[in-house]
């Protein structure tokens, strides 16, 4: 069931799902419709078979194979954080009082 956007979650750091990302070329995000037999192109471990996809499911897919999303992940395929900026900006590092009655200043690394 969809949860009302408006109504507050019951504990709003309770989601077992991250944000995820796929930024491999050639892998798409797709959903598994219907009640057509398709399977999971990589074994999970402990199994001895492929597994199949369920209806409502997401997935990944290259032209070649498609991936649930726990043998994406296990395949190094999604990540987890968004990508940084190429030129990250530059930082200080804020140098804290060394004694009592010192104040702080910021020290810049490339000077040390
Ligand atoms: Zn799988």
């Amino acid at each position: 069931m969809i949860r009302d956007p408006n109504a507050p979650l019951p504990d709003p750091e309770e989601t077992l799902v991250p944000r995820v990302f796929l930024r491999e070329p050639g892998w798409k995000v797709g959903m598994k419709v219907g009640s057509e037999r398709e399977f999971c192109h990589a074994i999970a471990p402990g199994d001895d078979a492929y597994h199949r996809l369920s209806d409502g499911e997401l997935f990944v897919y290259s032209p070649e194979e498609k991936l649930c999303l726990p043998c994406a992940e296990r395949r190094g395929l999604l990540h987890f954080e968004p990508k940084r900026l190429r030129n990250s900006m530059q930082t200080f590092e804020m140098g804290g009082p060394a004694q009592a009655g010192d104040t702080f200043k910021i020290v810049d690394p490339d000077d040390e």
